[in-house]
């Protein structure tokens, strides 16, 4: 087992990488606390969860508000005594974000909300936490967009993880003495909820999977995997890093030519 004895919160838990993560870290000994703001995804993973025997409880909280936050971390501590793995992975993709030119500032503010300061607040209060627990690992999921530009353009998204990327390496700095090691993890293009809804066609599909030299796209499993090293003690010389689980597109000039 290799999170015995650990209390690990992850945010956006009642969907793709989120709930496959609680599932992995649970059967891997955590207790595990699952934050979301769908009340109906969240009770899907718990329920889950739990069916198969692991400890888990569902904290239905929006991760831009700084009252929600605080209490999720309450919880943590409340139900499990203490907190040793923060995952800050809920995030959102929103359908309107575009170039500087038609993207809205809702569109930008409300990204920015979620994407960054979600991740601001969780560790505003997480890092307290980690800290009366003795040290801990925090995740943060920034994405590949970060390392490289698209001309399919999503401006808020890319931006917002590029600003995940420099908060980690700061918080990773400041952090290092207390013993809380502090990553990024950067999926490549999953096939999950978030990306699919826009690559709805075989076409559009296609013209994303030229770019991947592996030439699929990710499963959620595979990130769930390397947040587990990362949270686990086997990591324990890891921080301020830039995890890629990306099929090698932030590494590709040329992808091979597809058969
Ligand atoms: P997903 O849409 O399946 O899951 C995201 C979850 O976050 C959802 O359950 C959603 O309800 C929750 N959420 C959204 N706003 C929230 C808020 N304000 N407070 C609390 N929860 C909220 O997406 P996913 O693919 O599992 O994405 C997880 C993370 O991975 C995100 O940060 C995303 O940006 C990142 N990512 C995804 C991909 C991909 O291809 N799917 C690639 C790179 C990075």
């Amino acid at each position: 087992m290799r999170l015995a004895g650990k209390a690990a919160l992850i945010t956006g838990a009642g969907s793709g990488i989120g709930r496959r993560t609680a599932s992995l870290f649970a059967a891997e000994g955590a207790a595990v606390v699952a934050v979301d703001i769908d009340p109906k995804g969240l009770l899907d993973t718990v329920r889950g969860i739990e069916a198969k025997g692991g400890r888990i409880i569902g904290v239905q909280a929006d991760v831009s508000r700084d009252e929600d936050c605080a209490a999720m971390i309450e919880a943590a501590e409340g139900e499990f005594g203490g907190l040793h793995v923060l995952f800050n992975n809920a995030g959102v993709s929103h359908p309107d974000d575009s170039d500087a030119v038609e993207t809205t500032e809702e569109v930008w503010d409300l990204t920015f909300a979620v994407n960054v300061k979600g991740v601001f607040l969780g560790c505003k209060h997480g890092i307290p936490a980690m800290r009366r627990s003795g040290g801990g690992s925090v995740i943060n999921t920034a994405s590949f967009v970060a390392r490289v530009g698209a001309a399919t353009p999503q401006l808020a998204y890319t931006a917002s993880k590029g600003a995940v990327l420099s908060l980690t390496r700061e918080l990773a700095v400041v952090h290092a003495k207390e013993g809380i090691r502090v990553n990024a993890l950067c999926p490549g293009p999953l096939r999950t909820e978030l990306l699919m809804q826009y690559l709805d066609t075989e076409e559009k599909r296609q013209r994303r999977l030229i770019h991947i030299p592996m030439g699929r796209f990710g499963e959620a499993t595979e990130v769930a995997h390397a947040a587990l090293w990362l949270a686990s003690d086997e990591s324990s010389f890891v921080t301020g890093t830039e995890f890629m689980v990306d099929g090698g597109i932030t590494a590709a000039y040329v992808t091979p030519l597809a058969p």
